[in-house]
């Protein structure tokens, strides 16, 4: 990042988290959350999560097609301390779903089928991830109040606007950052390889986490351990490994979905 750059952030948002006094903030940090249900390639994140002491949140969607050893997978996972949320029985978009069934279908075909299997299993669930990032107030009102602490949707730095492509920056999209406000609906931004985020670009969110004193979400599915492998849905784990290690480095600390709600001054 060039000098002028650094000092926009430092102006934007250095001197305006110096406002409140020490002892009031909460740590800044990183939210990080994996989605669907690539469980074997979780359990191979376990060591370098445990490198940098990091915590995450695994949101699992069709939980009913997990064989025994991937539901004892995600019970060691939440030993360690990561939490595991739900992101559907089937994967369905909310609003579609909605729609095209009714409100009570949702809650009972794609919530609850979903919710109640991963609470037996003794999976403590209590954050939900948008599959395909649908919020829509009157949905989430009746999971907030029904379900769940916080819900999660997706953020992306491009955007197809048929006639061009809308780049946004890191440090620029407001809406990954948390407050610890206690706001209950949120958005990760995304860093699979499809999403092509650059470090440079990632490094400047941590910048803004760490001078804003906010949390700075993100998230991605499949980890991909081979650099050739052709896997279009997933980020590179040397990329997380490095973004771990820039993190320590700056001071942040990683929380959990539901830490950031639980954590927030009331
Ligand atoms: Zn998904």
């Amino acid at each position: 990042m060039d000098t002028f750059k650094r000092l926009i952030l430092f102006f934007l948002f250095g001197v305006i988290s110096s406002c409140k006094p020490e002892s009031q903030r909460a740590s800044p940090g990183i939210a990080l959350s994996f989605d669907d249900r690539f469980v074997q390639e979780w359990e191979r994140l376990r060591p370098v999560l445990k490198k940098y002491d990091a915590h995450a949140t695994f949101y699992v969607t069709q939980f009913d097609s997990l064989g025994p050893e991937e539901v004892e997978i995600l019970r060691q996972l939440q030993a360690d301390g990561h939490e595991i949320g739900a992101h559907g029985a089937t994967h369905a978009r909310s609003v579609d779903y909605v729609w095209q069934h009714s409100m009570e279908a949702y809650f009972t075909n794609e919530i609850e089928a979903e919710l109640k299997p991963m609470q037996k299993a003794g999976l403590k669930v209590s954050t939900f991830a948008h599959p395909g990032g649908q919020q829509v107030w009157f949905i989430d009102k009746q999971l907030l109040q029904k379900y769940f602490v916080l819900l999660r949707d997706v953020a992306l730095t491009e955007r197809d606007l048929k006639l061009f492509m809308l780049h946004r920056p890191v440090f620029g999209m407001n809406e990954i950052y948390y407050h610890f406000d206690g706001t209950p609906t949120v958005s990760a931004l995304l860093i699979d390889r499809s999403a092509n985020v650059p470090m440079n670009a990632l490094r400047d969110g941590l910048i803004r986490a760490r001078n804003t004193q906010t949390v700075l979400m993100l998230f991605g599915h499949c980890p991909i351990f081979d650099k050739n492998s052709p896997q279009p849905y997933g980020f590179e784990v040397s990329r997380l490994d490095s973004m771990l290690a820039e993190s320590k480095k700056l001071g942040l600390r990683t929380y959990t979905m539901s830490e950031l709600v639980k954590l927030s001054r009331r």
